[in-house]
């Protein structure tokens, strides 16, 4: 919790704080945040990424202390890869991931049991808890992120291996559509796990529809988190990174209209003046949990950093993270 006198604090004196408390601690301290934290937050930061690539920086940096501006399962993946060598910190607690939240140890291993389990291999996005990717690394399985998903499918399909994919139903079809699988292959291959992102899944085809009616030049670029529906309607889809490179890299004057988080999409149109881009959908898709992390929960983790206490670590079990770490290896052998 945090504490209430923190919570008098303004926004723009917590960022004094912070900035004050960082010149204290020097390289020991690394700010990570991921991008669909709040501005004030990015502003602040010393890197920002999606998790995966936070999680490298966090693996590279020789700070001792990491604070990760994120939701829990980064943070996680952040100590794992780190094999609990620096300190992960996040500064809200109750920052969770609905998605991840959606797939709980004992539901998959009691699924796992259910199933005819022996010609699958699980695979997990990497938006999921510590122990579900220690299942995954227990079980000769993989993690995979939004950017390499096909890859690490079309691995096993190779193989031929069938796919216990989870938690996110929307990757697992949008990915094995984009590997040309029919929907009977699609039955056939892939054991689906029935969570989603409550903030992709607002994104509708009738959005859609409506701008390339309005606009038929509009370029419709869209998360794999997206519903298949809207997929199949859009020009372009990929991770985060892919979003953002997709439009710098996009000729002067050309229209988007992109279907991920707002703060990104905000961010990415200011850096791009030069073209015309707009969220897909008009309801706002915020990530609730992404905007929990106040100026004033990093102030008060650094703060106390500088009173030698630790608040919010984040530590994953020996074993839970050797077992993920293996998971992890196996696909960073592929991707
Ligand atoms: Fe989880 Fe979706 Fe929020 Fe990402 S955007 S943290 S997947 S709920």
């Amino acid at each position: 919790m945090l504490p209430n006198k923190y919570k008098a604090v303004t926004h723009e004196a917590s960022i004094n704080k912070i900035l004050d408390a960082k010149k204290k601690l020097g390289k020991k301290v690394f700010i990570l945040a991921h991008h669909y934290q709040r501005d004030e937050i990015v502003e602040i930061a010393d890197a920002v990424g999606d998790s995966l690539k936070l999680s490298k920086i966090a693996a590279a940096t020789k700070s001792k202390y990491i604070i990760f501006c994120g939701v829990h399962f980064m943070a996680e993946t952040a100590d794992i890869i780190n094999k609990g060598k620096k300190v992960v910190i996040l500064p809200d607690i109750n920052a969770g991931c609905p998605m991840a939240d959606m797939a709980e140890i004992e539901q998959v291993e009691k699924t796992w049991m259910q199933i005819d389990n022996k010609d699958f291999i699980p695979v997990t996005y990497i938006n999921s808890k510590a122990q579900v990717k220690a299942f995954c690394g227990k079980n000769n399985g993989y993690i995979c992120t939004s950017s390499n998903a096909d890859k690490i499918l079309h691995h096993l399909f190779k193989n031929n291996k069938k796919v216990f994919f989870l938690p996110d139903k929307n990757l697992g079809i949008n990915t094995a559509n984009k590997l040309g699988l029919s929907k009977s292959e699609i039955k056939k291959k892939l054991f689906l796990w029935d969570g989603y992102c409550p903030v992709h899944m607002l994104f509708k085809t009738e959005q859609v529809e409506k701008i390339k009616q309005a606009d038929p030049e509009v370029n419709i670029l869209v998360h794999p988190e997206v519903p298949p529906q809207v997929a199949a309607k859009a020009d372009f889809m990929g991770s985060t990174e892919y979003i953002i490179d997709t439009v710098q890299k996009a000729k002067k004057g050309t229209k988007w209209a992109i279907a991920t988080e707002v703060h990104l999409v905000a961010r990415i149109a200011r850096k791009n003046p030069d073209k015309h881009i707009q969220l897909l959908s008009s309801p706002v898709c915020m990530c609730s949990m992404m905007d929990r992390t106040s100026p004033q929960h990093v102030a008060y983790v650094m703060e106390s950093l500088l009173q030698n206490k630790i608040i919010n670590r984040i530590k994953v079990e020996k074993n839970t993270a050797r077992l993920a770490n293996l998971a992890i290896k196996r696909m960073l052998q592929i991707s």
